[in-house]
């Protein structure tokens, strides 16, 4: 389905999937639970589910002549970490505008984890007191505007690499990914669980699945608790990409299965539940989960494995897309183990 599209290397190739088999003995061995790692895809910075986004972002970047590339996020934001990254890996420079999504009494919030890491990287890192908002942000529109004005070729990347005519691409990729990998492992997969914020990647995901009828099995769990604008997002997102590759399929709201339930109480902190999530799933796998997006999306797949939303026997496979340096601005949060 990608052929027709350029495509710049930034991960280390097909990400691994693995069972997680005491997790799934835990939760009363009902179904199988895998996950694909796709915090493990590259040696850029941590790696996480933006590269894959990005390799169909950055010839076009290159193309255009820009010399720095701008984006947006939350202060601990994952993607602008990525995008300083690959800033760096192709030589551009780097400007991000980090607004305030996450209200937070961690002292050392806005100076460790991924904000650490982009200015260690050479970013511009510009901290905007604005709350959280997964559309198109006026900071971020100044900020292009700033660059051009001081003589630089801005490109222009938005939050999380979503509204973005390729942004789609990448998570077609991993749906292509995994039918690959489903013949080598001689099974399919009966569901996929995502966490789902900005939206290219449930929405990608969606036109991926789609190829072969599974993408109603492609359970989304928002973690941006403003679900509506979300949900919108990625039925657009997914809409544009179908095009783009020739789908064939009209993709419409019900294809889109957006969970609600697990965002409480707000984008950015976790609840009690997303807490002992987090600790389950490291303390039974060793696989680290962060209070923002990973942590929800497990809580919500432990939850709904619990519930019997999914038949006995049902193959789950656990989107893992990274996010664990954000921990590193919770200290507080799990300062009682
Ligand atoms: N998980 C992690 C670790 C992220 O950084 C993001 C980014 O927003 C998401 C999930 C959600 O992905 P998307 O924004 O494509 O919906």
């Amino acid at each position: 389905m990608l052929e027709k599209f350029e495509r710049y290397p930034l991960t280390f190739g097909p990400t691994p999937i693995e069972r997680l088999d005491r997790l799934g003995k835990h939760l009363g061995d009902k179904v199988e639970i895998y996950a694909k790692r796709e915090d493990c895809n590259s040696g850029l910075a941590f790696g996480g589910n933006k590269l894959r986004k990005l390799e169909y972002i950055v010839p076009d970047a290159i193309a255009s002549d820009a010399d720095t590339l701008v984006t947006i996020g939350g202060v601990q934001s994952n993607h602008t970490r990525m995008v300083a990254a690959v800033a760096a890996k192709i030589g551009m420079k780097c400007l991000l505008v980090q607004e305030s999504w996450v209200p937070h009494d961690d002292a050392v919030y806005d100076r460790v984890g991924n904000i650490l890491l982009s200015r260690i990287m050479g970013a511009e890192v510009r901290l905007v007191d604005e709350g959280f908002d997964i559309g198109i942000r006026r900071s971020w529109e100044k900020a292009l505007y700033e660059v051009k004005a001081r003589g630089g070729r801005p490109y222009a990347i938005p939050a999380g690499a979503s509204v973005h005519k390729y942004g789609g691409l990448g998570y077609v990729g991993f749906a292509e990914e995994v039918r690959a990998q489903e013949k080598q492992l001689g099974f399919a997969f009966d569901y996929i669980v995502v966490c789902t914020v900005t939206g290219s990647t449930h929405g990608g995901m969606l036109v991926g699945f789609a190829k072969d009828g599974r993408h109603r099995n492609v359970i989304g769990i928002d973690a941006s608790a403003t679900p509506a604008k979300t949900k919108a997002q990625v039925l657009g997102i997914a809409q544009h990409t179908a095009m783009l590759v020739d789908l064939g399929t009209e993709l419409v709201e019900e294809d889109v299965v957006l969970l609600e339930d697990y965002a409480y109480p707000r984008y950015g902190v976790p609840s009690e539940e997303t807490k002992e999530a987090i600790r389950l799933c490291a303390r039974l796998e060793g696989m680290i989960t962060d209070p923002v997006y990973e942590g929800k999306s497990m809580q919500g797949m432990m939850d709904l494995v619990q519930r019997g939303f999914f038949p006995d026997g049902s193959r789950v496979l656990y989107a893992h897309l990274g996010g664990a340096p954000a921990i590193n601005g919770y200290g507080y949060t799990f300062r009682n183990g």
